[in-house]
């Protein structure tokens, strides 16, 4: 498919961050391919590249990108990443499963169409049942779970973002509560990991844990299919070709790691520092269009407040900070009626 906005600023872009960006695999699946791999695409912006031989113990990884069209930085880390393992595909230890979120969002250079993608993976949608995203999470939730099925080795989901506001930890991970458990499971055979260190290797500053109940993609799959899974926030937004490819660089080789399933790189053992560890105090819903948050799009993520500071106010009711101190993510008013407006957090350790 043409696109008009990523024609004009082509040359700042890679061949490859434009094809992913473009949910175009055709490059990946011809190099995967050659070198004896089972490739299948069950839908749009979906690529499963799996071992034909190897037996069962192989690791299951599903990495997405771009669930949100204007978050660009993972899409680029990802291509590149992707054209590296393209060119010594043997070294690919894992069976992968790669999602471009919404790519039709991703062409206009918008967070979403209709409705925001990351509060849809549930069959409880409310008023949202019949948006353009509707449609596309169904389409992935069927193929995720198809994936994860095929095998009972460990399986880890990681989708990867950017946030809209700068962040007093710039790098931070949510992960589902399920996943505190399961997140122990062995990698492999000879190669033990847990998520929180892998975290570390990836240079994330701060883990939130955070209840099963929410619709995101990563809940949708620590919940339903068992995975170890985080939504994984690096940076800030920018566009396409025009990120900061060294913000992302130790992300991109703990994945690099990750993928070729290396042992040296992945060390449980290995001098890094931990995340600080945080866990929801309390989810701030916008009940009506009275809504109105003392937030400002300057506000940072883990901005901390004070026990009976206002966070926001709806109509009759009033949010306030009921803990010593919570610190704030998400702060947006704009949400839709019904939707989460920000999450306040308090500090596990
Ligand atoms: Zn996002």
């Amino acid at each position: 498919m043409k696109n008009t906005v990523l024609t004009a600023t082509a040359t700042a872009i890679s061949d490859s961050v434009r094809a992913l960006a473009a949910a175009d695999f055709s490059g990946l699946v011809q190099a995967f391919s050659v070198a004896g791999f089972t490739l299948n695409q069950p839908g749009q912006g979906m690529l499963q590249i799996v071992s034909s031989s190897a037996p069962a113990a192989r690791m299951s990884v599903l990495l997405s990108v771009g669930i949100h069209g204007d978050e660009t930085g993972p899409i680029e880390m990802l291509a590149h990443l992707l054209d590296e393992l393209a060119a010594a595909p043997q070294q690919l230890a894992v069976d992968l499963m790669i999602v471009v979120g919404n790519p039709a969002a991703i062409a206009q250079q918008r967070r979403f169409i209709e409705a925001d993608l990351n509060r849809l993976f549930s069959d409880k949608r409310g008023a949202l049942q019949s948006v353009a995203e509707t449609v596309r999470a169904d389409a992935i939730m069927h193929a995720t779970a198809a994936f994860f099925a095929r095998s009972a080795a460990p399986k880890w989901h990681l989708d990867l973002h950017t946030a809209i506001r700068p962040s007093h930890y710039p790098t931070f991970a949510i992960v589902p509560e399920s996943t505190i458990e399961a997140g122990k499971q062995a990698l492999s055979l000879t190669l033990s990991l847990s998520l929180t260190h892998w975290l570390a290797h990836a240079g994330v500053e701060a883990e939130v844990f955070s209840p099963q109940s929410a619709n995101t993609y990563s809940s949708f799959s620590a919940r339903e299919c068992a995975t170890v899974s985080a939504t994984v926030e690096l940076g800030q937004i920018g566009a396409l070709g025009q990120n900061d490819a060294s913000l992302l660089a130790q992300p991109q080789a703990a994945l690099a790691a990750l993928l070729r399933a290396d042992p040296l790189v992945l060390s449980a053992s290995a001098a890094v520092r931990l995340p600080c560890r945080f866990k929801v105090a309390q989810e701030i819903i916008k009940r009506s269009a009275d809504f109105r948050m003392g937030c400002d799009r300057n506000t940072h993520n883990f901005t901390p407040m004070q026990q009976g500071e206002i966070i926001a106010s709806d109509g009759e009711s009033v949010y306030r900070v009921q803990q010593a101190q919570e610190y704030i993510i998400f702060p947006n008013p704009d949400v839709r009626v019904g939707l989460r407006a920000g999450l306040m957090l308090v500090r596990q350790d």
